[in-house]
């Protein structure tokens, strides 16, 4: 049972819980149309936890049911995605096991219904600063487009093939820059989502088990934006973070203990979620002791999301969740995982 919580959004740091729906590829009777009913029936039934005893009790800042559109979804994050106009830093992430709906949730479908957080976002950042630009503000936008897999860096946005560079994590006067990355101006909403496209078909994937396609490394999309005001010669300075992570799924579930170079993947994905972990954990404790130590050089993913997570910064963890009974035990992972950080 998952519960929305009733007290105010505390903090910085808020988790939403999404399920996805039940897909027919969740079916494994392809041909026979009543078969595939009455599969569906059980398995609604089965995922609803009738048939276990056992309930748990999670409660999360917002609770997205299977049937929630991405609409409505980004209705609730798109104050937040848009306070990097008024100088925030924002960080978003997409965590779950493969198959959860991390991806449909950040990058989505190709239709209007479907497209996905990223886009919705970036384009409600340029509706936002073309509003401004009345009250006398200019902006300049940049975006970047990395891949973290294997504790290594690659540049989804890089020239030609995968690019062979070595990209290293600089934090400079505040600010963070990974050296050798393709920065690109950003000019309308329209020309980021071919950007995504080509970063996308880009994205190491390996086969697993639990699914084909399945994304084995963590994507950063990174929007940078700054702002200055001619009327009052204000300025300001933010950047958009949104990142699908690598799926959470522990070695044996699937199947990834059987290789060598996925078990190094595997312990290079808990590594980095782990540590994830501990730094998000760390920062919602923060204000009890401030001097305290967070942990981001742990790993590739929080070093270089280090200014973000810190400061003037907001975060938003989605963890998304299968509905099937036979993804139960990564379920509940999942949900505890997201309760450590809440
Ligand atoms: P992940 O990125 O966590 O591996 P995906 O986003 O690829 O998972 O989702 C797995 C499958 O479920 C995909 O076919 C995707 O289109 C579908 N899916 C996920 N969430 C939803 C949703 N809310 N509505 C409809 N289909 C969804």
């Amino acid at each position: 049972r998952l519960h929305n919580m009733v007290q105010e959004l505390k903090g910085n740091i808020r988790v939403f819980a999404r399920v996805r729906p039940l897909l027919t590829s969740d079916l494994s009777c392809p041909n026979d149309q009543k078969e595939r009913k009455e599969a569906m029936a059980n398995m609604c039934e089965s995922a609803t936890g009738q048939e276990r005893k056992e309930t748990w009790n999670f409660s999360f800042d917002r609770v997205f049911e299977p049937q929630c559109t991405q609409e409505e979804v980004f209705e609730e994050i798109s104050q937040l995605a848009q306070s990097c106009t008024d100088g925030y830093n924002v960080c978003i992430f997409a965590y779950g096991q493969t198959g959860s709906g991390k991806s449909f949730t950040m990058e989505g479908g190709s239709t209007n219904e479907t497209v996905g957080m990223i886009p919705r976002a970036v384009e409600q950042v340029f509706q936002v600063t073309e509003e401004l630009k009345s009250k006398g503000w200019e902006y300049t936008l940049e975006g970047q487009f990395l891949e973290i897999y294997n504790e290594t860096i690659n540049d989804l946005l890089g020239k030609g093939e995968f690019d062979k560079k070595k990209h290293e994590i600089k934090h400079e006067k505040g600010s963070t820059r990974v050296t050798d990355v393709v920065v690109q101006q950003l000019r309308s909403p329209a020309q980021v989502r071919s950007l995504l496209a080509l970063a996308n078909s880009r994205r190491t994937v390996a086969a697993t088990l639990m699914n084909e396609r399945s994304s084995r490394s963590h994507s950063v999309f990174t929007l940078r934006i700054r702002g200055t005001n001619t009327h009052t010669g204000q300025a300001c300075e933010g950047a958009l973070n949104l990142v699908d992570l690598a799926g959470s799924e522990r070695l044996n579930a699937s199947g990834a203990g059987k290789d060598k170079d996925r078990l190094r993947e595997t312990q290079n994905i808990n590594k980095s979620l782990s540590a994830l972990g501990d730094v998000i954990a760390a920062l919602g404790e923060k204000s009890e002791k401030s001097d305290k130590h967070i942990p981001y050089r742990n790993s590739k993913l929080t070093y270089l999301l280090q200014n973000s997570l810190s400061g003037n910064s907001k975060t938003l963890m989605f963890l998304n969740l299968s509905p099937l009974a036979a993804h139960l035990n990564e379920s509940l992972c999942s949900l505890r995982f997201a309760t450590k950080v809440n």
